[in-house]
């Protein structure tokens, strides 16, 4: 399964919640065209962590999707719900080292203690953790694991990440101010995307990291697994976010459009603009998909 020493391996990372809708096309192709106009592969991750978000049968429609638009894997697909042993095992490792500990707070206490401090500290609509199991449970039970955001282990000092994307430039977050210390394994038994993500790209031999710019503020947090799990940093490019006609980003929530396949190469053909290529003349889908590359190539960053 491991691809190492072998260029370029970029991959599509779908987390099944529903089929693909025109925006999740858009990403696809994304990651397709760079790996192919590296002379990469590309491989398929379903990302079906969060069970109760994705309904059944989701996935089998995603990736017939996917074979349509002539997106085709060079490995079978992995799935994130078989996975469960090779994240335990992470947990573990960052357990052992002391960076991920217990975490008995609800929101509720969250809140109450952010309150406390007198601070708002909201981020995307998240709580940032004030801390408070940072240094023992008093007494509570244990109901997530978390991950020190603190520059040492048993210090309070904050951590910078400093990281490239190879569109957006130099980027840099403050991790334990601006995120604070993360979850890993969440109350109700689920994974956590940050250990999920970075467990799998590690084993899938991912050197490129190429998806939506949403996901941009996420890769400091990755960044920090890997450096604690001795994984190798990829390289990232995130990709301008295709925005809906009420100027919000496309998603399942808001309603996108669902990608109509009636004509599939009609489809790559919109994609395409979307990502800024330009209308290819092509006849037929791998006419489209090579003019596409050669495209892709002319204007990589
Ligand atoms: N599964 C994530 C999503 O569908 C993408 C994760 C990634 O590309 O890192 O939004």
């Amino acid at each position: 399964m491991i691809q190492r020493g072998r260029g370029y391996v970029g991959r599509f990372a779908p987390s099944p919640t529903g089929p693909l809708h025109e925006g999740s096309l858009v990403a696809a192709l994304a990651s397709w065209l760079d790996a192919r106009a590296h002379g990469g592969r590309w491989l398929i991750r379903i990302e079906d962590v969060d069970r109760p978000r994705c309904p059944a049968g989701a996935d089998a429609v995603v990736l017939s999707q996917l074979a349509q638009v002539r997106l085709l894997p060079d490995e079978p697909p992995i799935w994130q719900s078989r996975r469960d042993a090779a994240y335990r095992a992470a947990l573990d490792r960052l357990i052992a080292a002391g960076w991920a500990y217990p975490c008995g707070c609800s929101r509720k206490d969250i809140a109450e203690a952010i309150a406390a401090r007198g601070g708002q500290r909201e981020r995307h609509g998240e709580l940032v953790y004030p801390g408070t199991c940072r240094h023992g449970l008093h007494g509570k039970p244990a109901r997530a694991w978390r991950l020190r955001s603190t520059s040492t282990v048993d210090g309070d000092a904050p951590l910078r990440i400093d990281w490239r994307d190879r569109r957006l430039g130099a980027q840099s977050q403050d991790l334990t101010d601006e995120v604070g210390d993360f979850i890993l394994l969440r109350a109700d038994g689920l994974w956590a995307y940050q250990l999920a993500v970075v467990v799998d790209d590690a084993w899938q031999g991912i050197t490129d990291v190429v998806r939506g710019e949403d996901l941009a503020d996420n890769t400091p947090r990755q960044i920090r697994l890997q450096e604690l799990l001795g994984l190798p940093r990829p390289r990232h490019l995130h990709t301008p976010l295709v925005l809906g006609d009420n100027g919000e980003k496309l998603s399942k929530q808001n309603g996108a459009q669902a990608l109509d396949l009636g004509d599939p190469l009609a489809a790559l053909q919109r994609a395409g603009i979307r990502l800024g290529l330009p209308a290819l003349e092509a006849r037929t889908m791998p006419e489209w998909l090579e003019h596409a590359v050669v495209a892709w190539r002319v204007r990589l960053p």
